[in-house]
């Protein structure tokens, strides 16, 4: 037990890409001058283009790719009934153990999978799978004695005193609360959302009648979710605050099993695209459904501390379009012309979610991105490489600009070409320091092209393009350089692969 969650937290390739994302201004602790604040993180100024780029992609794979899908931007803050009708008041907590020793708390079924995850290693495939289904026949109890008492039979214990000294399950509600209004005790308790979707759900109408959409149609929204999460570790992977991406999906009661299975295909397809490989993807069916939920599977992705989830994509019935008709008294009914049927024509639409974090995300393909090659130079000797291997459609900075030495007139005309690319493409300039040391640099943060200048260049008006994956370099006009960026960067290359 203490082994594996060591393992993790002390995954060696896991603990390079976070000191990288740290070192090159990907992303930084919250509030880090005063020491953090747990699960709290801030972009710096590459991981916040990397992470808009995401966004971007995402939200045009949604909305420009599919012409049936539309975008909002719902509030944060919305009224506290929202949370009552989505079950998230009642429902939305983990069960949650703590050891009386180390006073550390741990999700419970976070518990018994590492359990089950180190028989597996030791080759007791059946006496995990036994375990785990346990687990899940427990969790539907009532009460989380059972629970208890697996843990304790398990002989479980906390990594950090190594004892079974544990306190009863406990639920623990994940939505972080505070108070509307200026005066406190007037005001009301409202919740931070933890999920963007509900904000869509409650206004399926108005997008439904202004945009006058037909079903099926689809709603998107890229926003802020908060939860209170317990046990938040691995770095972006489990934040306090964080960003999701979702989409939901309006249907034809009946139909929503085959929209299911068209959004898991889709969706698996975009993260490929994205360039995250096959291999490292994988589907994982939810036994346990939410209590909205008749079908879910989760995408897993393989970091380096294991395969996880990546996205959900859930069949959420008709559950949180009824529940809000219910407490708010406004009918969320869709009136179906293209059916013949007349007592069929009126219906509370089905609805299928495809929810991804955009941190995950980041997160994901960071650690794919991250490469460390050997190979021999020109001299003959044996020398390491590292740099990040992004689609140049993610890339932070897709260009950069360098004059060869910092003066005989080059650096303005090493200008002229930055102005000439930086309206089209994120473009860096530099002047300072050494050519490789520079291509080094814009390695790290993963530029797909670096465009030098030479004295060459004021007579024959061509530069020296070098490409991040090979680092070969190639001699081209100036005239020609939009064109060859232009085409690797291209959305359509991600786009005409969903
Ligand atoms: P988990 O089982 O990891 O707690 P979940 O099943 O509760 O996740 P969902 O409610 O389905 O997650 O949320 C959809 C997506 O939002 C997840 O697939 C994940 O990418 C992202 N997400 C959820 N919680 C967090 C978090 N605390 N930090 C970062 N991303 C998150």
């Amino acid at each position: 037990m203490a082994q594996k969650q060591n393992n993790q937290q002390e995954n060696p390739l896991f603990q390079k890409v976070v000191a990288h994302a740290k070192e090159y201004g990907f992303v930084f602790q919250s509030s880090e001058v005063y020491d953090g604040l747990q699960a709290v993180y801030d972009y710096g100024q590459i991981g916040a283009q990397l992470k808009n780029n995401l966004k971007q992609i995402w939200w045009k794979a949604m909305t420009q790719v599919n012409e049936n899908i539309v975008g909002i931007d719902a509030a944060i803050f919305m009224h506290p009934l929202v949370w009552k009708a989505s079950g998230h008041v009642d429902n939305f907590s983990d069960p949650m153990i703590d050891n009386k020793d180390s006073k550390k708390r741990y999700r419970v079924d976070h518990l018994i999978e590492e359990k089950a995850e180190i028989l597996k290693t030791e080759g007791k495939i059946q006496e995990a799978e036994a375990i785990l289904n346990a687990m899940n026949r427990l969790l539907q109890e009532e009460n989380y004695v059972g629970l208890y008492e697996l843990i304790i039979n398990e002989k479980i214990t906390c990594s950090v005193s190594n004892t079974s000294n544990w306190t009863e399950v406990r639920q623990f509600n994940l939505m972080f609360s505070t108070e509307m209004g200026a005066v406190a005790g007037e005001s009301n308790t409202i919740y931070l959302r933890p999920e963007t979707a509900q904000g869509i759900f409650v206004n399926f109408l108005n997008v439904q009648k202004t945009g006058r959409m037909k079903i099926p149609f689809g709603i998107a929204q890229i926003g802020k979710a908060f939860r209170n999460e317990i046990v938040a570790k691995q770095f972006i992977f489990r934040m306090r605050e964080f960003e999701q991406m979702e989409m939901q999906y309006f249907v034809r009661p009946h139909t929503e099993k085959d929209a299911y299975n068209c959004w898991k295909e889709k969706r698996m397809n975009f993260l490929r695209a994205l360039g995250l490989p096959a291999e490292k993807l994988r589907f994982h069916d939810h036994i346990k459904l939410a209590h909205y939920a008749n079908a879910a599977v989760d995408i897993e992705y393989e970091f380096p501390f294991g395969f996880k989830e990546l996205e959900g994509v859930h069949s959420r019935t008709d559950f949180d379009l009824t529940e809000h008709q219910k407490l708010s008294k406004t009918k969320m009914i869709y009136f179906d012309e293209e059916i013949e049927e007349k007592e069929k024509q009126r219906y509370v639409p089905y609805v299928v979610e495809t929810s991804i974090g955009a941190d995950r995300l980041f997160l994901a393909i960071l650690c794919n991105a991250y490469t460390e090659t050997t190979g021999i130079d020109a001299k003959g000797e044996q020398k390491s490489r590292l740099y990040l291997k992004l689609h140049p459609a993610i890339a932070p900075v897709k260009v950069a600009v360098f004059p060869l030495i910092k003066k005989d007139g080059l650096p303005e005309k090493a200008r002229e070409v930055f102005e000439e690319l930086r309206y089209d493409f994120e473009t860096i300039y530099e002047e300072r320091g050494a050519i490789g040391k520079n291509y080094t640099r814009m390695d790290m943060i993963g530029t797909p092209f670096c465009v030098t200048i030479d004295h060459e260049t004021l007579n024959d008006n061509a530069v020296t393009v070098r490409f991040r994956d090979t680092t070969e370099q190639v001699r081209i006009p100036i005239t020609a350089l939009k064109a060859l960026i232009a085409k690797e960067v291209s959305l359509k290359n991600i786009f005409e692969k969903l």
